[in-house]
């Protein structure tokens, strides 16, 4: 008999072969091709009759053959087909449709699918170019029997499991919809609602005897036992469908379910799978939040004595939010579990304080403190500001001053070597570094607290990997990010962490004055440039790319969905056969987050990326274009990645210094660089940049008291995307509300950035339409292994458990903290 875990080439039409492509595609069981979920539906049970068409839209027509001609155009073949309806007609188009020819003919019932157009030679008619289509069966045809699964109905829509392969074609829709069709007949399962569905039983049900639907009924109530997720009572409490039932509902819907649910996945089969998936997400996170509650750490003593000493030192008076964050920091610190905190802060929100702060906590308390950054200029950066905070004062305990102790990679390897031993040894009190050195080689003494700065730069997988000498007591971890994060993916990623944000502002700045300008009207941009500059202050000028046409690497991974999807439209329009893949899916799968997807579309980023490459404005040719031009007399440098380590620094502390007015960048300045006399953030073409991105660049003016200034720039075509990204940018500086912006257009997946692991993978959630049962899946989660329900009973629990080990591992792949 047929079971969740039967290996799928025991299925009918699938064997051994089709196995094998199947296995590529990450199908192995019968369950992975449940989860193989449509991704779009047509309504062909109520189907928009012709005379109701609307021009603009994207619809499903159903219609018969009554013509087609093969045209040679002088560019390609074009395949033209009339499909009318009584007195109506449509008529579909697709460039290089020789492959057509034979496949149609008069009298055949076909559905096509895609935008309708209002036909330039006939007035009310229609065209739809390159739709998709479909040969309905025919009575008495070959494929009769399958005819309840394609007409008259809602049919599901699949992205074909054979993909860009030999195999696109077949293992499409039409097959999938047939194999999923069996499986259910096979596994037995019911519709969700007995009354409703009747109308969509085949004969067979129908012809059954009372006696054997009772039977059938309880055989499917002894599957029930091994297929069901999650409790009885909970499911009834949130009124939840059954896991089977709910699968079949997705798959199959029933007549009468509303389209604009199923297109949402908002139907009550939808939200039963959302639910399941993001529940044991949740449920996964909140166990390793207990397991680390009872991990064993420092507790840390926050006397007059610590306080005074961390007093002394504060340059300023701290902010209502920057001291409600430090108290819920010794809060944990006093606490012997160690900590796992999340500081959120937009940029230039005073988190570096606040990290100082906690450090001297540590410090005081006879520990070490490990401060890592991201990069080299901001590990050096934090080491200057520490010096000169922690420099000239002594410490209340030892009556000595603080050591601080560098290490990053442009050390020399004596050097390296010294500043290890001093760590070693414990005659550093606060180690700061690059994140790679600190955390492979460094051996502490007696480390109590670790800052991770900037977490979004790295992978959230590698988060806590620091060696910890054996039977050490686990050291506290502070996480800062200057990224908002959604809560959505706070929820997800850092659902492990608890959570503080610093949503203030330190006192006396003004509001950055964002503007939009073009290419054209750069003399204007120089000119304000030099005017800043004869008034003391400096200047950023920051651009995509490190040199212009030899260059091959841009200096971040640009997240530009709108590219890729001008690209996509390209080759649908140049005649690619594109099977059942559309636009729209791979906005779904985008937003999902699916490895394979992502590879696919980083390859079309690629080639979108460098193509127009000679028309962008690179840092290093403007940086000698500006020097004799435009900018001629100021004092300019150039920063970028592929300079060295050395250089980086020097001109970094040029810039800091004042000896440098301008400094012609790429986003390497991107994270956490802090020069307050800078006034003036020019980016160049701004229409290239993510959101996170322009943000986090403009975040580096308006540091100090001085009216500070972005000017984006963009230069070439401003997609509608582009567009909307640059509005939100001269609308709001609300961190948050540019973040929701930018994962709405790129989706959980790129948020942030391509360097960014861990996200888990859904089969069925999407972070941005599912945020509400996120919740309520992270509620239950933490009230299911709060306390046991009396209604849930000791095999359910054991059974979420036993499924919960089994899934987190293999499905999100979370390493263990
Ligand atoms: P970020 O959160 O982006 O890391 P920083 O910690 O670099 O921000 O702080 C930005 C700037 O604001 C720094 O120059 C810092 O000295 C200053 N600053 C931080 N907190 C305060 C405060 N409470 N009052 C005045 N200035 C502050
Ligand atoms: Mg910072």
């Amino acid at each position: 008999m047929l079971e969740l875990s039967t290996p799928i080439k025991f299925v009918k039409r699938v064997g051994e072969r089709v196995a094998v492509e199947l296995a590529k595609r990450g199908v192995e069981t019968v369950e992975d091709l449940l989860y193989h979920l449509p991704f779009r539906y047509e309504d062909r049970l109520n189907p928009v009759p012709m005379s109701a068409l609307q021009a603009g839209t994207t619809a499903s027509v159903i219609g018969e053959v009554r013509g087609s001609v093969l045209l040679q155009t002088r560019h390609m073949p074009l395949f033209e087909m009339t499909v009318g309806q009584g007195l109506n007609t449509v008529k579909a188009m697709w460039f290089r449709g020789s492959y057509l020819r034979d496949k149609f003919h008069v009298g055949q019932m076909v559905a096509l699918y895609g935008k309708l157009e209002p036909s330039r030679s006939s007035a009310g008619k229609f065209k739809m170019i390159q739709p998709q289509f479909e040969i309905l069966p025919a009575h008495g045809g070959p494929d009769a029997e399958f005819s309840m699964l394609e007409v008259g109905r809602i049919v599901p829509v699949y992205e074909s499991l054979g993909g860009t392969t030999v195999w696109g074609a077949k293992l499409g829709s039409k097959w999938l919809r047939r194999v999923i069709w069996g499986l259910f007949e096979e596994l037995g399962v019911e519709e969700i609602k007995a009354d409703s569905s009747a109308a969509l039983r085949n004969d067979k049900q129908k012809n059954e005897q009372p006696q054997e639907r009772s039977t059938e009924a309880k055989q499917e109530r002894g599957h029930e036992a091994f297929t069901e997720t999650l409790p009885g009572a909970l499911r009834k409490r949130l009124k939840l469908p059954g896991r089977l039932e709910a699968l079949k509902a997705v798959h199959f819907p029933e007549a009468g379910t509303p389209m604009t649910e199923l297109m949402s996945a908002a139907t009550p089969a939808h939200r039963r799978l959302i639910f399941e998936e993001l529940f044991y997400l949740e449920l996964g996170l909140e166990l390793k939040r207990r397991r680390m509650r009872e991990r064993e750490g420092t507790a840390f003593v926050t006397n007059v004595k610590v306080r005074e000493a961390i007093k002394q030192v504060l340059p300023f008076h701290p902010t209502a939010a920057q001291k409600r964050v430090l108290g819920e920091i010794a809060n944990d610190m006093r606490r012997p579990q160690p900590m796992r905190r999340l500081l959120q802060g937009d940029v230039g929100s005073g988190k570096t304080i606040v990290a100082m702060q906690a450090a001297l906590v540590a410090i005081e308390n006879g520990c070490q403190a490990a401060l890592m950054a991201p990069t080299e200029i901001l590990a050096t950066q934090h080491y200057l500001s520490a010096r000169k905070l922690l420099g000239d004062v002594l410490s209340p305990r030892t009556g000595r001053p603080y050591r601080v102790t560098l290490l990053t990679g442009s050390l020399d390897e004596a050097a390296k070597r010294e500043a290890r031993g001093r760590i070693f040894r414990g005659e550093t009190d606060l180690a700061i570094g690059t994140h790679a050195l600190i955390e492979d080689k460094v051996d502490f003494d007696n480390l109590g607290l670790v800052i991770v700065d900037e977490q979004h730069r790295f992978g959230v997988q590698q988060r806590f990997r620091l060696m910890k000498k054996p039977g050490a007591l686990d050291p506290d971890v502070l996480v800062m990010t200057a990224t908002p994060i959604p809560r959505t993916l706070a929820l997800t990623l850092y659902g492990d962490l608890d959570a503080s944000v610093i949503d203030e502002l330190p006192p006396g700045r003004t509001p950055i004055v964002t503007r939009r300008t073009t290419e054209e009207r750069a003399e204007d941009v120089w000119e304000f440039v030099r005017k800043q500059v004869v008034a003391g202050r400096q200047a950023y000028i920051v651009y995509p790319v490190i040199e212009g046409a030899k260059d091959d690497q841009p200096e971040l991974d640009f997240a530009r969905d709108d590219e890729v999807e001008e690209a996509s439209a390209l080759s649908v329009a140049a005649g690619k056969k594109t099977a059942d893949s559309s636009a729209a899916l791979r906005n779904d799968k985008k937003r999902a987050g699916t490895p394979k997807v992502k590879g696919g579309r980083a390859s079309v980023k690629t080639e979108k990326l460098f193509e127009p490459k000679k028309a962008l404005r690179a840092a290093a040719d403007m940086y000698e274009e500006l020097r004799v031009g435009p900018l001629a007399g100021l004092r300019l440098g150039l920063l970028h990645g592929r300079l060295s380590a050395d250089d980086k620094e020097v001109a970094m502390r040029r810039f800091q210094r004042g000896d440098i007015d301008v400094l012609i960048a790429t986003t390497v300045i991107e994270v956490g660089v802090d020069v307050s006399n800078a006034s003036v953030m020019v980016i160049e073409h701004a229409e290239r940049f993510g959101l996170a991105q322009m943000h986090q660049l403009r975040g580096r003016v308006g540091r100090g008291a001085a009216k500070s200034y972005c000017i984006l720039m963009t230069g070439g075509k401003v997609s509608e995307q582009a567009e909307c990204r640059l509005d939100a940018m001269v609308r709001t500086q609300n961190g948050f509300e540019l973040a929701e912006l930018d994962l709405q257009q790129r989706g959980p997946g790129e948020f942030f950035g391509t360097r960014q692991a861990g996200l888990p993978e859904f089969r069925v959630a999407n972070l941005i339409r599912d945020r509400a049962v996120l919740e309520l899946a992270k509620a239950e989660a933490e009230r299911f292994a709060e306390s046991p329900d009396p209604a849930v009973s000791r095999e359910e629990r054991d059974a979420v458990w036993a499924r919960l080990k089994q899934q987190w591992q293999r499905k999100y792949g979370l390493v263990e903290a």
